[in-house]
C-alpha cells in the first residue's frame, strides 16, 4: 500500500493541488500542528475536568474489553436506578470481586465500600451522583434556559455554538412533534436574548456579512417516528412538514440550521432530504443552511463531490460540516451481522486520509461548500488550516467545531490561533444524555482515538502528526483495527443477507418486481392447480384467490385437489422412492443448492408475489425469500454432514450407523411464511431421500407452485415431488390416514396440528399397520416480552412494536402479552401506545406500510371479535382506525388493551393479528409467573440491564427460544434454531441440527470381525 498522505485517495476526488503543492502544504501543516499541540499539552486535563474522567476511564477500560463492556453498562442504567435497593442491586451484580481487583486503587476502595458495610447505601449513592455529574458535564444543560447560558459562557471565550437537543429514539408522532416544538421555542426565544450580546468578530463575521449568532443541529430522524429509507416519499413528506416551519422561523430570526447526520441506512435519505428543502422557492437563496458529511464512510467523497455540483447548481452556498463519524463501531457489527457490506473504513488512516481528501476538495469549492470541520484531532484541523492558507481561502468562510465537554485545552489553542470555532452543545434529559455519555466514552476509550493517544498515552508529537498512511501507524498506540474474523465466516454455512432497502439498486429491483406484478396480475388471475408426477390435474373446484390489500382484485384462480388425487399423489410417490433414495446424498444436497440460486436469482419477484398473495409488507416478504434460500443452503450442509456414517469400533468388531429416509412425507404448511416454512419443511424431507406430497395453505398456493416448479428446475424428479393445493380439511386427512405415508410434516395451528397427532395415532394402530407415523407438528405460541424496570424503554418500545405488529401480528412467534413491571408501566405503556397509533396502516404493497391486511375475511373477523372482548374487558389503550381501508381490503388496526384478565381470552388465545395486551407485574418473580402463565411454550422475550435478571429470565422463561434486550420475532437458520414445546409444538427446531433426523432412520450395523482369534487392524481415523 502506498503511504504518501491521502495517496489512497488521490485520484477519488479531482484537485487542483499538484504533488509539490501537498509537500508544502505537509510541511505548513507539521509547524501549525506543533503549535496547536504544544500549546494544548501545555493545558492538560485536571481531574476535574470532564475529559480527564472520560479519558480516566478511557484508559482503565480500553485492554480489558470486559471491564469495558461492565462498567459502560452500568453507567448506561444509572439514570433508571433511582431506588437504592436497585442500585445496590446493579453495583452488586455489574462490579463483582473480579471487577474490584481490576479497577485502579482510587476507585476500588469507593466501590467496595459501596458494596458492603455500614457506608454502602451513601457510598452507592456518591458513585451514582458521580457517574450523573460526568454525563451532565458533556451536555449543556437540560434545559433551553441553562443551553442558553452554557452558549454565551462559550462566547465569552469568543466560541461559537450550536446547539442539540438530546432526545429519547422518536417512536411516535407525538414525540417528534415535541421535538420539533421543543426546537421552535430555542428558535424563537434564542435569538431575541443573543441579539443583546456584545459582538465579537472572530465569532460574528462571516464570508458575507455576519454570521447568526444562534445555531442549531437536527437530527431528521426525530422528525419523524417513522422515519425509514424504504420509504422515501412517505419519510421526506413528514420530515419537511416538521423541518420546514423550522427554517422558516430560523430564516426569520437570523439563526443557521445543520443538519446532522445518523446512521448509514438513513443517509442518503438525509442528504435527500436537505438538498430537497435547500432548493424550495423559499430557502434557495438562504446561505445559513448546512449538513454533515462523515469521512468514515467509503461513499462519502462520491457524496462530496455531487453535493458540490448540486450546490453549484443551487446557486446559493451551505456549509458542510466534515466529521469522521460517530457510529464506528455499530456500523462495523451492524453490517457484519447482516452480511452487507461494511460501510465505514476499516483502518483508522484510512479514515484520517478519507478526512483530508475531503477537506482539501470542500476547501477547493469553498465557495459553494462552507467548510466546516468537525474533529478534536489536531493534525486532522492542522492539514484543514494549512490547505486554507495555502488556496488563500478567507477565514471568516471557515470554521472548526468541536465538542462541549471534549478537548478544552485544544479549543484554547485553535482560538489563539485566530480560527472562528464552533461548539457543539447537546443539552436535554439525563437518560438520552447517558447514550451520548457512552458514545463519547467509546469514543475516547477507543485505541484509535487521537485524543487518547495525545493527552493520555502520550504518543510522541512525529506520530500523532504523521500524515495519514499505513506505514505510520504506530503499532503500539494507535493500532490499526483491522476488523477480527466473525463467527459467520468461519463457520461453513452463511446466512442470505436481507436486502438493504437503503440501498437505491435494492429499493428500485423491488418496487420494479412488484408493479409487473401488478401488471400481470391487472391480465387476469393465474391459475394454479395439482402437479402430480409431472401432470397439472384440474379435477376439484376451483375458488379465487384474492389480494388481501384489495379484496376486488383476484390474483390466482386454484383448482382444488380432491381425496382421489391425495391417494394418487401417495402412490407415485411411494413408486418414486427407491430411485430417489439410490441418487444419493450429494446429488440431492445438489439440488438444494440449485433451488437456493434460482430463488436468488429471482429473490423480489418471488418477494413482490407475497406482497400480493398474503399482504406481507416489503421487509417481512423478502426476509421470508431470505430464509428460504437458507434453509436450501443449510439444509444441504446438513444432509453432507448426515451422509456421513458414524463409525465406532473396538478391537474385533465394528459398528457402522447410517441414516435412511422413512418413505412418503406429507408437508402441510402455512401462509404465513409461504415460501420459508413450505421450502424448510419439504427440501428437509427431500434432501434426506424421502419423497413429498406438499400440501399448501390454500391462501399461498401461488407461491407454493413457485417453489414446486424451483425443486423441479433444479433437478427433483416430477414423481418424487407432488404439488396439491386446495382445502386443508378435504385432502389434510386422506394423506395424513394413508398407510404409505411415512411423516407428516406440519406448521399450523394448534388445533389442527393436535388432530394431526390423534389421526396419525389412530392410522397407525390401525390392524394392517407397518409403521408408527412420524408426525413434526410446529404449532401456535402465546409469546410474551417482560420489560424489567431497569429496561431502556426506547429499545423496548421499538421491539415489542415490531414483535406484536410486525406482519399484523400474524407470526406463531409475535409477542402478544407484554408483561411490565411496577414502576415503569404507566410510562412505557404511555410512550407503547404512542407509538401504535403513529405505525401506518396500508396495502402491502406500498413500501411506507408498516401494518398491512390480514389474510383473509375469517381471519379478520375472528381478530375483531377479540377486539371486542377487549373492549369489554380490558382498558383500550391505542386503536388504529383503518378508515376507508376497511372497504378495500382485509384490514384491522394495532390494538393494545391495559388492564387485562390474564386467565382471560386476551391473556390465553392465539389471536394471530395486531392486538396485544399489557400486563402489570409487582416484581420480577410475577413477571416470569405470568409470561409462563399459558399452554405454550415458543417465544419469550426480556428486556432488563440487570445481570441476575437477564439469567433468571434465560434459565426459567418457559419457551423454545427466549430473547433477551431484542425482539421475539425473525429467527435465522442456524443461529437460532425455531421451535417450541408444550402446546407450542412436537418436533426438533426447524434450521437447527437435530431437524433432519426427524425424517430419517437410524440403522446401525455391527460386525464381528475376529476369525479364530484374528482380527484385521482398526482402520486409521
Ligand atoms: C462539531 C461536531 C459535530 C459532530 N456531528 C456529528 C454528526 O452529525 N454525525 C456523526 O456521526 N458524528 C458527529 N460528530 C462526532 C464525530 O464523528 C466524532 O467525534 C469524531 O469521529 C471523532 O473524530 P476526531 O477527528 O475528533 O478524532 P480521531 O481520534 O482522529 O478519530 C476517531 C474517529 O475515527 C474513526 N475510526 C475509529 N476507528 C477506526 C477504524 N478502525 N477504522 C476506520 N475509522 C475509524 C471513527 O469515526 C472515530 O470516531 C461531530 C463531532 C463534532 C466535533
Amino acid at each position: 500500500m502506498n503511504a504518501t498522505p491521502g495517496a489512497a485517495f488521490e485520484g477519488v476526488l479531482p484537485s487542483r493541488l499538484s504533488p509539490a503543492e501537498r509537500d508544502q502544504i505537509e510541511r505548513r501543516v507539521q509547524q501549525i500542528g506543533r503549535e496547536l499541540l504544544n500549546q494544548s499539552l501545555a493545558a492538560e486535563p485536571t481531574a476535574v475536568s470532564p475529559e480527564w474522567w472520560a479519558q480516566q476511564a478511557g484508559a482503565w477500560a480500553t485492554h480489558d474489553d470486559e471491564l469495558k463492556v461492565r462498567l459502560f453498562r452500568l453507567v448506561d442504567c444509572m439514570p433508571m436506578l433511582e431506588d437504592p435497593e436497585a442500585l445496590d442491586r446493579h453495583l452488586r451484580e455489574y462490579i463483582d470481586d473480579d471487577v474490584i481487583a481490576r479497577l485502579p486503587p482510587s476507585l476500588r476502595w469507593a466501590v467496595q465500600t459501596a458494596r458492603s458495610g455500614l457506608l454502602a447505601p451513601l457510598a452507592s449513592r456518591a458513585i451514582r451522583a458521580a457517574v450523573l455529574a460526568q454525563a451532565r458535564r458533556f451536555i449543556a444543560g437540560s434545559n433551553p434556559a441553562e443551553a442558553a447560558r452554557a452558549a454565551l459562557a462559550q462566547r465569552r471565550r469568543h466560541r461559537g455554538f450550536t446547539l442539540d437537543l438530546l432526545g429519547e429514539a422518536v417512536t411516535s408522532d407525538s414525540e417528534a412533534d415535541a421535538y420539533a416544538d421543543a426546537y421552535t421555542r430555542l428558535l424563537t426565544e434564542l435569538p431575541r436574548l443573543a441579539a443583546a450580546w456584545p459582538a465579537d468578530p472572530l465569532v460574528d463575521d462571516g464570508p458575507d456579512g455576519s454570521m447568526p449568532r444562534v445555531n442549531v443541529s437536527i437530527k431528521l430522524s426525530a422528525l419523524d417516528s417513522q422515519f425509514d429509507a424504504i420509504d422515501p416519499r412517505g419519510t421526506t413528506d413528514r420530515v419537511l412538514s416538521r423541518l420546514r416551519p423550522l427554517w422558516r422561523l430560523a430564516r426569520a430570526h437570523a439563526a443557521q440550521v445543520h443538519i446532522d447526520m445518523e446512521s448509514h441506512a438513513t443517509k442518503d435519505l438525509t442528504l435527500a432530504i436537505f438538498r430537497q428543502i435547500a432548493m424550495e422557492d423559499e430557502f434557495r437563496d438562504w446561505p445559513h443552511c448546512g449538513v454533515v458529511v462523515q469521512c468514515y464512510l467509503r461513499e462519502s467523497l462520491r457524496d462530496l463531490e455531487s453535493l458540490a455540483a448540486w450546490a453549484r447548481d443551487r446557486g446559493t452556498p451551505v456549509w458542510v460540516r466534515l466529521v469522521k463519524g460517530a457510529y464506528w463501531d455499530f456500523e462495523t457489527v451492524h453490517a457484519e451481522a447482516a452480511g452487507w457490506p461494511v460501510p465505514v473504513w476499516q483502518q483508522k488512516w484510512q479514515t484520517d486520509a478519507c478526512y483530508e481528501a475531503a477537506t482539501t476538495f470542500v476547501m477547493e469549492h469553498a465557495t459553494t461548500l462552507r467548510p466546516a470541520l468537525g474533529s478534536h484531532n489536531l493534525r486532522s484541523l492542522a492539514h484543514g488550516m494549512a490547505v486554507a492558507e495555502h488556496l488563500g481561502i478567507d477565514r471568516r468562510g471557515i470554521e472548526m467545531q468541536m465538542l462541549h465537554g471534549m478537548g478544552d485545552p485544544e479549543k484554547e489553542a485553535v482560538t489563539a490561533a485566530g480560527w472562528r470555532l464552533r461548539i457543539y452543545m447537546p443539552y436535554g434529559e439525563l437518560v438520552p444524555g447517558m447514550a451520548y455519555l457512552v458514545r463519547r466514552l467509546l469514543e475516547n476509550s477507543s485505541n484509535d482515538s487521537f485524543l487518547r493517544a495525545g493527552f493520555v498515552k502520550h504518543v510522541p508529537p512525529a506520530t500523532l502528526l504523521a500524515a495519514p498512511g499505513p506505514a505510520t501507524t504506530d503499532a503500539a498506540a494507535m493500532d490499526g483495527a483491522a476488523i477480527p474474523v466473525g463467527p459467520l465466516a468461519a463457520s461453513g454455512f452463511r446466512n442470505e443477507p436481507l436486502a438493504d432497502f437503503s440501498v437505491d439498486a435494492s429499493w428500485r429491483c423491488m418496487q420494479e418486481a412488484v408493479d409487473r406484478l401488478a401488471a400481470r396480475f391487472a391480465a387476469g388471475p393465474v391459475a394454479v392447480a395439482s402437479v402430480i408426477d409431472g401432470q397439472r390435474l384440474e379435477s376439484g373446484e376451483t375458488f379465487p384467490r384474492h389480494d388481501p390489500s384489495d379484496h376486488h382484485r383476484v390474483i390466482a384462480n386454484v383448482a382444488a385437489a380432491t381425496p382421489a388425487d391425495a391417494l394418487h399423489a401417495v402412490k407415485v410417490a411411494r413408486q418414486a422412492l427407491p430411485a430417489w433414495k439410490e441418487i444419493g446424498w450429494e446429488r440431492r444436497a445438489d439440488i438444494l443448492e440449485k433451488t437456493a440460486g434460482i430463488m436468488r436469482r429471482r429473490r423480489f419477484e418471488l418477494a413482490a408475489i407475497e406482497v400480493f398473495e398474503v399482504g406481507k409488507p416489503w421487509r417481512e416478504a423478502d426476509a421470508d425469500v431470505a430464509e428460504a434460500i437458507d434453509f436450501c443452503g443449510y439444509y444441504a450442509h446438513e444432509a453432507r454432514r448426515l451422509a456421513r456414517p458414524a463409525q465406532v469400533d473396538v478391537p474385533g468388531e465394528e459398528n457402522t450407523t447410517e441414516w435412511l429416509p422413512r418413505g412418503v412425507a406429507v408437508v402441510i404448511a402455512p401462509w404465513n411464511f409461504p415460501l420459508a416454512i413450505l421450502t424448510g419443511m419439504t427440501t428437509a424431507a427431500l434432501v434426506t431421500g424421502n419423497t413429498v406430497v406438499m400440501k399448501p395453505a390454500e391462501q399461498s398456493s401461488l407461491i407454493a407452485r413457485e417453489l414446486h416448479e424451483m425443486l423441479l428446475e433444479a433437478g427433483v424428479p416430477p414423481a418424487v415431488l407432488a404439488f396439491l393445493p386446495g382445502r386443508g380439511e378435504e385432502v389434510g386427512p386422506p394423506l395424513v390416514a394413508h398407510p404409505d405415508t411415512a411423516v407428516v410434516a406440519f406448521t399450523g395451528s394448534r388445533a389442527v396440528g393436535v388432530a394431526i397427532h390423534a389421526e396419525a395415532a389412530a392410522a397407525s394402530a390401525a390392524a394392517g399397520s407397518r409403521r408408527v407415523k412420524r408426525v413434526i407438528a410446529e404449532m401456535g405460541g402465546k409469546n410474551a416480552i417482560i420489560v424489567d424496570d431497569d429496561a431502556d424503554l426506547d429499545e423496548a418500545v421499538v421491539a415489542v412494536v415490531q414483535s406484536a405488529f410486525g406482519f399484523q401480528g400474524q407470526k406463531c412467534s409475535a409477542c402478544s402479552r407484554v408483561i411490565v413491571l411496577d414502576r415503569v408501566h404507566d410510562a412505557f405503556v404511555r410512550r407503547l401506545a404512542a407509538a401504535v397509533k403513529s405505525l401506518r396502516v396500508g396495502p402491502a404493497a406500498e413500501p411506507g406500510t408498516r401494518v398491512g391486511p390480514l389474510v383473509d375475511a375469517e381471519a379478520r373477523d375472528r381478530v375483531q371479535s377479540f377486539i371486542e372482548i377487549g373492549r369489554q374487558t380490558a382498558r383500550e389503550v391505542a386503536a388504529v382506525d383503518v378508515g376507508m381501508l376497511a372497504g378495500r381490503g382485509w384490514f384491522v388496526g394495532p390494538h393494545l388493551f391495559a388492564d387485562v384478565d390474564p386467565k382471560g381470552p386476551l391473556g390465553q388465545e392465539e389471536i394471530f393479528g395486531p392486538v396485544l395486551a399489557v400486563f402489570r407485574a409487582h416484581d420480577f418473580r410475577q413477571a416470569i409467573e405470568l409470561a409462563n402463565g399459558t399452554p405454550y411454550a415458543l417465544t419469550a422475550g426480556v428486556f432488563s440491564r440487570s445481570p441476575s435478571h437477564l439469567r433468571e429470565a434465560a434459565t426459567v422463561l418457559q419457551a423454545g427460544n427466549v430473547y433477551l434486550n431484542r425482539g421475539i420475532t425473525g429467527a435465522v437458520v442456524q443461529r437460532q434454531p425455531f421451535g417450541g414445546y408444550r402446546m407450542s409444538g412436537s418436533g426438533n427446531k426447524a434450521g437447527g441440527p437435530e431437524y433432519l433426523q426427524q425424517f430419517l432412520v437410524a440403522r446401525t450395523v455391527t460386525e464381528n470381525t475376529l476369525r479364530r482369534g484374528f482380527a484385521p487392524q482398526r482402520r486409521a481415523e
